[in-house]
Order: C-alpha cells, then sequence, then structure tokens
C-alpha cells in the first residue's frame, strides 16, 4: 500500500504570529525595547534560544527540582552577545555612525563584527593577545572586522576602546553602551514567556556583569507589567582565579580557563551588586576544575556543548546546591557555543580517541571490545 502525502495547499499556517518564521528580538519584543519606526532594524534573526530541560544534572541535587539551560550558544554567532548587539548596532546605524569598537574576550567581537558588517559598517576589536578562542578569533576575521591584538588583558583594552570612543568618531558597543543591555534583557522574557513564571533561581556566569544586569532588568520589567508573579534569586558564577565580585577587590592578572570571564574589574560592577542586593541573590567561585566536570557533564551526559565560561552556571549551581529549596526552577545560562572553544574541548575531554588502527574489519572490531 502506498501512503498519499497530502497536498501542500491542504496545510494550514502554523497558528503563530510569526508565520514568517522568528522575527528577530527587536520585532518580537519591539513594546519592550528603545527603537522607534526610524531606526533601521539590523537583525540576524537571534534570540528565540531553546530552554532544554537538563534531568541528569538535576538529579545530581539530590532533591525533587527542574532545571532547565537557556542555550543562548545557538544565537547567529554562537553566544548572547547577539541580543545586544542587533540593538546596539541598529541604534549606532539611526545615529549615523559609520564604525564601532569593543574591547573583546572574544564573543563581543564576533557580535560585533558580524552585526556592524551587516550594518554597512566598520569594526574594529581589541583582543588580549593569547587569550581569546580559536573559534572566536576565525569568527571576528572572516566576517571583516579590523583586529588589533593588544599586549595587555581585556581590562586594559575596555580602557583604550572607552577612550578612543570620546575622542574618535567610533561608537563604543561594550556592555557599558545601555542598548547592549537592553537587548540582552529578552533573554529574561524568553525565560518567562515558555516557563510561564520566572524561575526561582537564575544561576548565571558572569565577567562583567552586564548579563546578569540585563536578565535582572528583564525580570522586573516582565513583573511591572504582571507577565511574571515571582522574581528570581540571581546567582552569579566567576572563575575562582578572576572572581572580584566575590572578593570584593579588583584583580590585577585574572586567570581562567574559561577566558570570556576572564575579568578583574568589572565595568558594570555597581549595577552586579544592586542586583545581587535587590534579588537576595549571591556572587560564588568555582574553580576551572569544576567548570570543566560542569563542561563534561553537559556534553557527555545531556548531549549540550557550551563553551567552558558558559559551564560556570552550572558548575556553581552545583556547587551551593545545599541551599536549593525542593520543588525550585532553576534556570541555568549557557552564555556561549562549545564550537568556539575547541582546543579546550579536545584538551580537556577525558576521552582520547583511539588512533592507528588498520583498515580492517576484524582489528576494528576488537577495538570496539567484541
Ligand atoms: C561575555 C560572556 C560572558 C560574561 O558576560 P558578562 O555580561 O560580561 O558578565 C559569559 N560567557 C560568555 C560565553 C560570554 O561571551
Amino acid at each position: 500500500m502506498t501512503i498519499t502525502p497530502p497536498a501542500i495547499n491542504s496545510l494550514t499556517p502554523p497558528p503563530t504570529s510569526h508565520a514568517q518564521g522568528w522575527p528577530g528580538l527587536i520585532e518580537a519584543y519591539r513594546p519592550y525595547l528603545p527603537v522607534t519606526d526610524q531606526t533601521p532594524v539590523v537583525t540576524l534573526k537571534e534570540g528565540n534560544t531553546p530552554l532544554i530541560p537538563v534531568p541528569t544534572i538535576a538529579a545530581e541535587i539530590g532533591r525533587q527540582v527542574q532545571v532547565f539551560v537557556k542555550y543562548d550558544g545557538l544565537n547567529p554567532t554562537g553566544s548572547f552577545k547577539d541580543r545586544g548587539m542587533t540593538l546596539a548596532i541598529s541604534k549606532a546605524k539611526e545615529a549615523g555612525a559609520q564604525a564601532v569598537i569593543c574591547a573583546s574576550t572574544g564573543n563581543t567581537s564576533a557580535a560585533a563584527a558580524a552585526y556592524a558588517r551587516r550594518g554597512g559598517m566598520r569594526a574594529f576589536v581589541l583582543i588580549p593577545d593569547g587569550y581569546v578562542a580559536l573559534g572566536k578569533l576565525a569568527q571576528a576575521l572572516l566576517y571583516g572586522a579590523e583586529v588589533l591584538a593588544i599586549q595587555g588583558n581585556f581590562d586594559r583594552a575596555l580602557e583604550i576602546v572607552r577612550e578612543m570612543a570620546e575622542n574618535y568618531p567610533v561608537t563604543l558597543v561594550n556592555s557599558v553602551n545601555p542598548y547592549r543591555l537592553e537587548g540582552q534583557k529578552t533573554a529574561a522574557f524568553e525565560v518567562v514567556d515558555v516557563l510561564g513564571d520566572a524561575p526561582d533561581w537564575l544561576c548565571i556566569p558572569t565577567g562583567n556583569a552586564g548579563n546578569i544586569t540585563a536578565y535582572w532588568m528583564g525580570f522586573c520589567q516582565y513583573h511591572a507589567e504582571e507577565r511574571c508573579r515571582r522574581l528570581p534569586r540571581m546567582m552569579g558564577f566567576q572563575a575562582a582565579g578572576s572572581a572580584p565580585l566575590v572578593t570584593g577587590e579588583a584583580v590585577a592578572a585574572p586567570e581562567t580557563i574559561a577566558t570570556a570571564i576572564r575579568i578583574g574589574n568589572p565595568a558594570n560592577w555597581q549595577r552586579a551588586i544592586a542586583v545581587k542586593e535587590a534579588s537576595q541573590g549571591q556572587f560564588n567561585a568555582v574553580t576551572d576544575a569544576e567548570i570543566l566536570t560542569a563542561y563534561r557533564m553537559l556534553a557527555a551526559q545531556e548531549g549540550i556543548f557550551c563553551e567552558p565560561a558558559s559551564a560556570a552556571s552550572v558548575a556553581g549551581m552545583l556547587k551551593v546546591k545545599d541551599q536549593i529549596p525542593t520543588g525550585a526552577t532553576i534556570v541555568c545560562v549557557l552564555t556561549g557555543n562549545g564550537l568556539k572553544d575547541p582546543d579546550t574541548a579536545i584538551q580537556h575531554s577525558n576521552n582520547p580517541f583511539k588512533a592507528g588502527i588498520s583498515p580492517n574489519l576484524q582489528e576494528v572490531a576488537q577495538v570496539m571490545g567484541f
């Protein structure tokens, strides 16, 4: 018997207002964002990233809890930075800018380059020489950024680009640009739109503390509009070698395998403290070993490949698991895609591949253990 497929024209369009597909976050959340009809929207259809349950990680907590990851590594350039960049670049274009500049541990430069080029602008990026993951550098170069590697760390690079933007015709698109946080807050909207309310905890890797500030803005705005009933506790996690928000002191020479959060003097320090206090949250540190354990668990048990910095949210949640109330709903933010940093994946997989096998069935079967 043959099965006849339905005729195409008998299909009804999907029951969504986005029959043309997801419109990108500026169109999706336009009433909540500082744009007008005059704003030229520069978009790569960022946002609308999945909230994925992670049951084997939830089981580690030993009580009945629900844990989800917000997989923002599925944005167009592979990190949440796209959320801020669509708005920052659209507003820069609206203001007539011809060039943008940023300091970056990598992901900001990839996002700035992609959106600036799409918007017809030049993109200058300052990176700390030798401390940017391979995939991110590859992106910035191919997207057409003008990449300047400086012999200093991220904090020094940020000081320089701030001065550049004050003295030269270039628009700063680091997270001190207020439009960045406005765009990034949409991730909190998406979490609430899926869960129907805010989670009890929001666990998030914290470097410059722009993203934790943006999420809190988003939850508060939705709360004020009565789109959620509760507000989460904001739990920020830093790498132990780079944890100024935990120790209360800037770190002159930050060190961690999680290069995206290798930041000793966060640009949004005061805001981060305000978020912690308003949400009854905390900042805690996780070691590189704890980060790598969570990184491997996410990939090998849940099928989710994130970059090392992103795994700090899951590592941190597990570290403070004794504080989690039974029945809680927790969202851990996975800020970037694992493909950004293939070197770390290969060096730390604990899973060496078997090389040098002769191309013969018996030998292959024997190596497989049959
Ligand atoms: C930028 C970035 C962070 C840190 O975000 P902040 O807003 O600086 O706190 C964390 N993870 C990844 C993958 C990033 O690119």
